[in-house]
């Protein structure tokens, strides 16, 4: 791993913060003064930061979390608090959402620090399903089900959507199983049906369900077969 990139997963400050503290002279390997950013280092080395150890501690960690309203699922700061909020200090900067949800979208978000892992539920190579529970502005109508199966044209996009799964609830509410992660999807999808989503919860990635115990905010680890269950 590259020098700049642990020390600013084990502080919590940026990359570009921690580039600085190296040339400041704030970084020793191994008990050397190290300036350079793109110095690469094993968990055999020891690293100091302003002559404190910084603790390496292995990639795989695994997560979900019920997301609630009003948080983001990216690291940036912005008009809203993010999900890593919910998690201990240094391991929120180690972790991503391994796929994300919209700040008013609440329920599962799986989180980790394997890009890997993450990459087998994002990569639309791999059609990873999510499940949807949508609340519709107006009752649901009989031709939704078919468009939606054969495939929606987005504004903006150049391919039509993947086939997606509807199972009506009741006349406002609907499940929705879709295969892959454009921007607002479902929201756009209802949208060109005619509809306006005006909830939207996710409770299903791959084979992986919101564990019913879980309240907004809250998180566990994931087991090993869920963990497993997207290689
Ligand atoms: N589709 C959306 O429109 N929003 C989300 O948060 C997730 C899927």
């Amino acid at each position: 791993m590259r020098l700049d990139k642990f020390i600013a997963e084990n502080t919590g400050l940026t990359r570009s913060q921690a580039a600085k503290a190296l040339r400041a002279g704030q970084v020793k390997v191994n008990g050397e003064l190290e300036k350079s950013t793109s110095r690469k280092i094993t968990p055999e080395d020891t690293i100091c930061f302003d002559d404190e150890p910084l603790t390496w501690t292995e990639a795989g960690q695994y997560f979900m979390l019920y997301k609630p309203q009003n948080c983001i699922c990216s690291h940036d700061d912005g008009e809203y608090p993010t999900v890593f909020q919910f998690f201990d200090y240094p391991l929120m900067s180690k972790l991503h959402c391994a796929g994300r949800l919209d700040a008013d979208t609440t329920g599962l978000v799986l989180l980790t620090d394997d890009g890997k892992w993450s990459h087998r539920i994002t990569s639309p190579k791999h059609h990873c399903e999510k499940t949807y529970l949508v609340t519709l502005a107006d009752p649901v109508e009989d031709f939704y089900g078919e468009k939606l199966a054969e495939g929606l044209w987005l504004r903006g996009e150049k391919t039509i959507t993947k086939p997606a799964q509807l199972e009506i609830l009741d006349d406002y509410n609907v499940n929705l199983t879709i295969s892959e992660g454009r921007y607002h999807q479902v929201k756009r999808m209802f949208a060109a049906l005619g509809n306006k989503v005006v909830a939207l919860h996710r409770w299903r990635v791959g084979d992986v369900v919101l564990d019913e115990q879980l309240t907004e905010g809250e998180f566990r680890a994931l087991t090993p077969d869920e963990i497993a269950s997207f290689l």
